[in-house]
C-alpha cells in the first residue's frame, strides 16, 4: 500500500464512522461568546470556566510581562529559559498547594507525557482509572511501565490490580474531574487503598484547579488528600496554558534531571509565567466567580431534568448529555449551531464506542439568560 492508499484509508474510516473531525476558526472565544466573521455564537464549549481568558488584569500583566522580559524564553530552562516570573510563579503554586515544588510545563499533555515517562521503568507498573483524560492513558502506554486500568472510580477494581504481583513500582494515576463526565474521583477511598500497597498516587486535576476547593485549590484540597504527584494546568479556569507538577524535593529534582520535556523543550514565555502569577491571585480571590458558577451549574441541572436527553451525575461545571449515536449527536449539536449556541458534539474515540454526547460547558462568564436560552433550544430540538 502506498503512502497515498494508506492515509486516504483512514480519513475514509473517519468518514464512515462519522468520526471525521475538522476544526472551525473562529475571531475570538471565551468562556461566553464565540465569534465567527458573521455570527456571534453562546459558547458552552469552553473551559474558560471562570472567564479568566478576556480578564482586564490577566491580559495587562501578559502585556507588561511581554515589555519587560520579552516574548519568548529563548531556550530550555536547562539552558536560557528559565527567568524570575517562572521561578516566582513556582514558588507561589507550591506555597498555595501546600507542596515542596511546583516545576512548570508548557502543557498538560507535556507534563502527563514527562512525568510517566521519566518516573517509570520496565518493572514498574501504571494502574489507570479507565477514562483518564488521553494524555494519561497514551502517555502510561509509550512509558516503559505495564499499564492496567481499572474500571471507573472504583476502589475495589483498583484493589484487585494491587493485589497481584508487582517487582517494581507503582504508580495509580487519576483525575480530580473526568474531562468528558463531570464526575469526582474518590480520591480518600483509592489512597486508602494505594498507600498499604506502597505505591504512589499522581492525580491530574485539570478541570479541578481553580474551580473547587477553598480558595480554588481544586480537588484534592477539597477531599482533604495531597497526592505524591499532583498535576495542575492553566487552559481551563486559569484562562491562558502550561502546567505544573507538585510533589517533593527529590521528586522535583529527579524530574529536572529526567524529564525529557523539560530539557529538550522551549519554557513557556516569561510573561505568559508573569500573567499566570497574576490569574493566581484572580483565583484566589475568586469565591465570587466560583459562586457564580454553581449557579448557572444548578440552573442548567434543574431545568435540564426533564429533557429526553440523560444528563450526567456531573456538579461540576462538565455537563454531559447523552445521545448514543455519532449521527445523531452532530445533528443536534448543528441544531443548537442554527440556534446559535456553540455546543461541542464528542465522539468516539474521544469516549467509548456508543457513548457520543453533547459536552456541554458552563462558565461564571455565562449569564443566567444565556442559560435560559440553552435550556430552552435543548428542550426545542430534542422532542
Ligand atoms: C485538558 C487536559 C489535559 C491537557 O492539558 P493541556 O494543558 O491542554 O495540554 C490533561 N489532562 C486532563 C484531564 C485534561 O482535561
Amino acid at each position: 500500500m502506498s503512502w497515498q492508499n494508506k492515509i486516504e484509508r483512514g480519513l475514509q474510516q473517519r468518514r464512515e464512522t462519522a468520526a471525521y473531525r475538522s476544526r472551525q476558526m473562529n475571531d475570538g472565544a471565551n468562556g461566553r461568546w464565540l465569534h465567527t466573521d458573521t455570527r456571534r455564537y453562546l459558547n458552552f464549549s469552553s473551559n474558560d470556566y471562570l472567564g479568566l481568558s478576556q480578564d482586564a488584569e490577566v491580559i495587562a500583566a501578559w502585556q507588561q510581562g511581554a515589555q519587560r522580559y520579552g516574548v519568548g524564553s529563548g531556550g530550555s530552562g536547562h539552558v536560557t529559559g528559565y527567568s524570575r516570573p517562572h521561578a516566582q510563579f513556582e514558588q507561589q503554586l507550591a506555597d498555595w498547594l501546600g507542596y515542596p515544588r511546583a516545576l512548570l510545563f508548557i502543557s498538560g499533555y507535556a507534563a502527563n507525557q514527562a512525568v510517566l515517562a521519566a518516573l517509570t521503568a520496565a518493572d514498574d507498573r501504571i494502574l489507570a482509572d479507565k477514562l483518564s483524560h488521553a494524555s494519561l492513558l497514551e502517555a502510561a502506554t509509550h512509558s516503559p511501565a505495564q499499564l492496567r486500568r481499572f474500571t471507573h472510580n472504583q476502589a475495589d477494581s483498583l484493589q484487585k490490580l494491587l493485589n497481584k504481583p508487582c517487582s517494581g513500582q507503582t504508580l495509580v494515576v487519576t483525575e480530580g474531574i473526568f474531562s468528558m463526565d463531570g464526575d469526582s474521583a474518590p480520591l480518600v477511598d483509592l489512597q486508602q487503598h494505594i498507600a498499604p500497597a506502597g505505591g504512589w498516587l499522581l492525580v491530574d486535576d485539570a478541570h479541578g484547579i481553580g474551580v473547587r476547593g477553598a480558595a480554588g485549590r481544586g480537588s484534592c484540597w477539597l477531599q482533604g488528600i495531597k497526592p505524591e504527584l499532583l498535576v495542575v494546568t492553566f487552559g481551563k479556569a486559569f484562562g491562558l496554558s502550561g502546567a505544573a507538577v507538585l510533589c517533593q524535593e527529590p521528586v522535583a529534582e529527579y524530574l529536572v534531571q529526567y524529564a525529557r520535556h523539560l530539557i529538550y523543550s522551549t519554557a513557556m514565555p516569561p510573561a505568559q509565567a508573569y500573567a499566570l502569577q497574576t490569574a493566581l491571585l484572580r483565583i484566589q480571590q475568586g469565591d465570587d466567580l466560583r459562586q457564580q458558577l454553581q449557579q448557572r451549574i444548578a440552573q442548567f441541572r434543574r431545568g435540564a431534568a426533564d429533557l429526553p436527553l440523560q444528563l450526567g451525575a456531573s456538579e461540576t461545571a462538565i455537563q454531559p448529555l447523552w445521545v448514543g449515536d455519532n449521527q445523531q449527536t452532530v445533528a443536534l449539536a448543528e441544531q443548537l449551531r442554527a440556534a446559535g449556541l456553540w455546543v461541542t458534539a464528542i465522539r468516539p474515540p474521544t469516549v467509548p464506542p456508543g457513548g457520543a454526547r453533547l459536552r456541554i460547558t458552563l462558565s461564571a462568564a455565562h449569564q443566567s439568560d444565556d442559560i435560559d436560552q440553552l435550556l430552552e433550544v435543548l428542550h426545542g430540538v430534542c422532542h
